[in-house]
């Protein structure tokens, strides 16, 4: 796991956890809470040996290692069982915070912002905010206590990200598309729990003939939510939902 990810990841405590404990952390997991964003007195989550997920509060915080006292066994895990990515199309700047807000607390691994034909250009980032996108998202980590981070990819092209992805679904892939698409070609997918979920939401345009063609071409399923039209932000939230209803920390509700 490269040093981004490990930051990303859960903060562990080798050893069983208890309340009212005061626990020592290494380097990595000090440089881990100063990557969310956290200071002393505030509160994080934090997985034991055996991936119980507790809340614990900083007590000391430097750069060889930190202190928190542990004060409450959470009954769920904030993490669900299976790695959702989302990949969206550029949204103009409150529209894309709100969604990245959104995604983070429906539980993502991964947010791949794409531009599309239709979606905000790559010369139009800075005046979108991008700048302000990773704070959004560890904000909405603090407030979901969530244990992890979500890896926040730059923006690139639709194309690369699907080239990167490769044609050979490995990850059940879905795309939203409120008009007909073009059914998946490929192999059927290896296991859920193993590789993970993809879901492509568009602009607000929606996507172009070409892009269609190029999901069907890498295995995405196209997905029809009812005979309205979404706000890409709502298609986002309805998405995440049915993903996590179908395979993640939903199922049976
Ligand atoms: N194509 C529409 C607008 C796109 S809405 C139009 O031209 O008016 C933005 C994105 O939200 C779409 O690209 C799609 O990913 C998703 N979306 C919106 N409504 C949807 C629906 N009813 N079913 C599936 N996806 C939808």
């Amino acid at each position: 796991m490269n040093d981004a990810a490990a930051l990303r990841a859960p903060i562990r405590h080798r050893d069983a956890l208890h309340l009212e404990r005061t626990v020592s952390l290494g380097a990595q997991a000090a440089a881990a809470l100063t990557l969310r964003g956290l200071r002393e007195k505030e509160a994080f989550t934090l997985v034991d040996a055996e991936g119980t997920a507790f809340r614990a509060s900083i007590t000391s915080l430097g750069k060889a290692g930190a202190e928190a006292l542990v004060y409450e066994r959470m009954a769920l895990s904030p993490e669900p069982p299976v790695a959702l990515t989302l990949i969206v199309a550029v949204l103009a700047r409150q529209r894309m915070l709100g969604v990245l807000q959104k995604a983070t607390e429906l539980g993502v691994a991964r947010i791949v912002p794409v531009i599309t034909a239709r979606s905000v250009q790559a010369d139009g980032l800075a005046h979108e905010k991008v700048h302000a996108w990773p704070a959004q998202v560890l904000r909405a980590c603090k407030q979901s206590r969530r244990a992890s981070v979500p890896e926040l990819c730059a923006a690139r092209p639709i194309a690369d990200v699907l080239d990167t992805l490769g044609a050979a679904p490995q990850a059940r892939r879905f795309v939203l598309d409120d008009r007909p698409h073009t059914p998946a070609d490929g192999t059927a997918p290896a296991s859920v729990q193993d590789h993970g979920v993809v879901l492509a939401v568009g602009p607000e345009g929606g996507f172009d003939e070409a892009e269609r063609a190029a999901f069907g071409a890498h295995g995405f399923e196209g997905v029809r939510l009812g005979g309205r039209i979404l706000r890409a932000e709502t298609a986002v939230l309805v998405g995440l939902t049915l993903l996590q209803r179908s395979f993640g920390d939903y199922r049976g509700l």
